[in-house]
């Protein structure tokens, strides 16, 4: 018999499948927009907080494979490394450093509970971005006053145009958003008890500064010269970047050696 003896793998592969099905639970909360028409509407402010969006901040493209990182900087107002790591880019002043820097720095995303017109009895949740979020608070703060669109008896319905704009190799989603003329009430106010916490969901998940330091320097741009633990004290003040000069080094050489 192999050293496997006495495992438990039936509980191990029910955990698995337990863990794969929450997690897909939990993704299908995400409405993902495709191209097209689509008509939603964005649901009130959920309990303990006093807008129809939460704004955070997201890292991506940190590591080939590592889910995308909450930014604390954006997000809770705390030191976040990346940015500092990024901050530091910017002053070499070289090419490279300043794409890299492009990269890996935090994309301002907002979140909101919304409902499909066509599924109005379920939650989802819409991830998007500045332009987008300009466009919703224009709507808010019109001419003629304040328009509560994502009031549950007096908001106002949307339509979401997702189109593509290519410029050279890229494509780039662009979105437009158009409100009914006519104020209306939610069809089904039992979503209301559905909220979700963005709150909870969203800022409850930014990790630690150690946390997320390791993940940056775990990702090639540091390998036999760690710094120990608290060794590389950056602040959040300008001037700051001088510690963080052995990781952009090392981060410019993985650049150019991944490119
Ligand atoms: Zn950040």
């Amino acid at each position: 018999m192999s050293a496997d003896k006495g495992m438990n793998w039936d509980k191990i592969r029910d955990r698995l499948l337990q863990r794969r099905k929450a997690s897909k639970d939990a993704d299908a909360r995400w409405w993902k927009p495709e191209q097209g028409r689509h008509k939603m509407r964005i649901l009130p402010a959920w309990e303990g907080h006093d807008t129809f969006y939460l704004e955070f901040g997201m890292h991506y493209n940190i590591a080939e494979g590592e889910a995308p990182i909450e930014c604390p900087k954006i997000t809770k107002d705390l030191p976040c490394p990346i940015c500092e790591f990024v901050r530091g880019l910017w002053r070499t002043g070289e090419e490279g450093d300043k794409e890299l820097a492009k990269k890996v720095r935090a994309a301002r995303r907002f979140a909101s509970n919304i409902v499909m017109l066509d599924q109005p009895s379920q939650v989802r949740i819409w991830s998007y971005g500045p332009m987008v979020w300009d466009q919703l608070a224009e709507l808010c703060v019109g001419d003629e006053g304040v328009v509560p669109i994502a009031d549950a008896d007096k908001g106002v319905d949307l339509t979401l145009i997702v189109t593509s704009r290519s410029t050279g190799d890229n494509v780039f989603p662009q979105y437009q958003v158009k409100p009914s003329f006519k104020a209306t009430a939610l069809e089904d106010k039992g979503v209301l008890d559905n909220l979700n916490d963005l709150t909870d969901m969203i800022v409850g998940r930014v990790k630690g500064y150690d946390e997320i330091r390791s993940i940056l320097l775990g990702t090639g741009m540091s390998t036999e010269e760690e710094p120990k633990k608290g060794e590389v004290i950056v602040d959040d003040q300008e001037g700051d970047a001088d510690g963080s000069e052995a990781i952009i080094k090392k981060a410019r050489a993985a650049a150019q050696g991944s490119d």
